[in-house]
């Protein structure tokens, strides 16, 4: 092991090195992977310094998401002491789902939890686990919810017609999720955004009642802390008293923005979250942990257990069975996904996520200070986001984005809203700096300068 240690840290300080040199690796086109890189699995193994050379090769062309150049997606950048975490759990190689096979792992995770909770308003009434992911943690508050209402649906299978709410600006995991739950995508009501993107809820009470007459059973809402394309956060508050009304479970994805529960600045972009039923994070998105670490908190932490334990009979666990994650988690066999957010936390502390969450916004506000004050862009960005969407020049998003990337300059995404489509920068790495953000429309501009002019209008 400690032989292969060496080879592991070889090929580490040759990523960082490339990381630096080249931020954008050379995209293969798909057509000619398997000819550029020997990816083949035969019958005979290779000597290790073949295999250095081909991991060395594959890495050099693997996109670098922890470089200066990648704004893409809503995770990034590299928090070191995460990857450390990390990297521990990977050596150690626990199953989360007992106590005796994981020990004090087991209690990592739990003190996330219970500051999660804590940090929410749930307090002791709260429980959650770590799913595969935020579509996930949405899937098991989902699956929470419909138990919650009916619970006689665990052992018969959902039999009346059951309806869900959420924005159209909503993740794509809602609709999935409902078709996995046997509820259906057609029981999902799309709720109308306003022109930032947020639920509106009188459009959601519309719905609601609409359904309630039409004999249909209304029993969830999912509103999103920061949408998946432009950031919005949904009013929580005003949601939560209507979801008090009709008796219906609130869940908050903050699968993207939920960190701002850490920041003091922030945290009132969740106002009334203490009101709701379940909460999800992502903290590998803006809490600086790599992939995947998600969170999923709910207020019932009874209900936990009865959809997820397979003995559904909360009330006969020993105190032991607190200890046995298994019994409320969606898998068997689970990866320790808390280690790295825990080393992460432990040697930054609170404080220290906080900074790392207000850091993102503070990029974003530079980021929509240089659009407001240079020609030539147009803003689609509100404030409170750390999606700054915009356009350049009139130049399609879509063709400009591929063509930053198919050059190497720049890994930078697309989305669209109200039927625009616009360049989404994502300023969700807190390890850069204002000059990164700068540098990022000045590569933009000398490219556009250089190769795009004559497609402008
Ligand atoms: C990213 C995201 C998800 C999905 O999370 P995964 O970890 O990618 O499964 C869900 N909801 C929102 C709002 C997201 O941005």
């Amino acid at each position: 092991m400690l032989k292969d240690l060496n080879l592991f840290n070889q090929l580490c300080e040759e990523l960082i090195k490339l990381e630096k040199e080249h931020p954008v690796s050379r995209p293969i086109p798909t057509a000619e992977l398997f000819n550029e890189l020997d990816l083949s699995l035969n019958e005979e193994g290779i000597v290790d310094k073949d295999l250095i050379d081909t991991l060395t090769k594959i890495i050099k062309y693997t996109p670098k998401t922890a470089s200066k150049s990648f704004f893409n997606q809503l995770f990034g950048g590299r928090m070191s002491k995460a990857t450390l975490g990390d990297l521990l759990a990977v050596l150690l190689n626990n199953s989360m789902y007992t106590y005796k096979v994981a020990g004090p792992q087991v209690g990592i995770e739990k003190q996330i939890l219970n500051n999660i909770c804590h940090l929410i308003g749930y307090n002791k009434q709260g429980d959650g686990t770590m799913a595969p992911g935020g579509s996930m943690s949405n899937f098991m508050a989902l699956i929470m919810a419909r138990d919650f209402k009916h619970p006689s649906v665990r052992n018969s299978g959902v039999i009346s017609e059951m309806t869900l709410y959420t924005s159209k600006e909503a993740h794509y995991s809602i609709a999935k999720n409902a078709s996995f739950a046997g509820i259906g995508r057609s029981q999902v009501r799309e709720v109308d955004t306003n022109d930032k993107g947020e639920m509106l809820t009188s459009h959601l009470s519309y719905l609601i009642n609409k359904d309630v007459e039409a004999g249909h059973i209304p029993f969830f809402v999912n509103a999103t802390a920061g949408t998946t394309v432009l950031g919005a956060f949904d009013n929580i508050l005003e949601i939560s008293k209507v979801c008090k009304t009709h008796h219906l479970w609130l869940h908050v994805d903050g699968a993207y923005c939920g960190g701002v529960l850490f920041s003091k600045k922030y945290r009132h972009l969740l106002n009334g979250i203490e009101h709701s039923d379940s909460f999800s994070v992502n903290a590998h998105k803006m809490l600086g942990t790599p992939l995947s670490c998600s969170i999923v908190l709910t207020k019932h932490k009874e209900q936990l257990h009865k959809s997820f334990s397979n003995e559904a009979d909360y009330l006969y666990q020993t105190d032991s069975d607190d200890f046995n994650l298994g019994k409320t988690s969606l898998q068997c066999g689970r990866r320790n996904d808390a280690l790295k957010f825990w080393t992460l936390w432990k040697s930054i502390g609170t404080k220290g996520l906080e900074e790392m969450v207000n850091k993102q916004f503070l990029l974003a506000e530079v980021a929509r200070q240089y659009i407001r004050d240079h020609e030539n862009y147009t803003l689609y960005s509100f404030e409170n986001s750390i999606s700054v969407c915009f356009n350049y020049r009139n130049i399609s998003a879509k063709e400009l984005c591929t063509a930053l990337y198919e050059d190497s300059k720049l890994m930078v995404g697309f989305g669209k809203y109200n039927g625009i489509e616009f360049i989404r920068l994502v300023t969700i790495n807190s390890v850069l700096e204002k000059e990164d953000i700068i540098a990022f429309f000045d590569t933009l501009e000398h490219f556009v300068a250089k190769k795009m002019l004559k497609t402008a209008t």
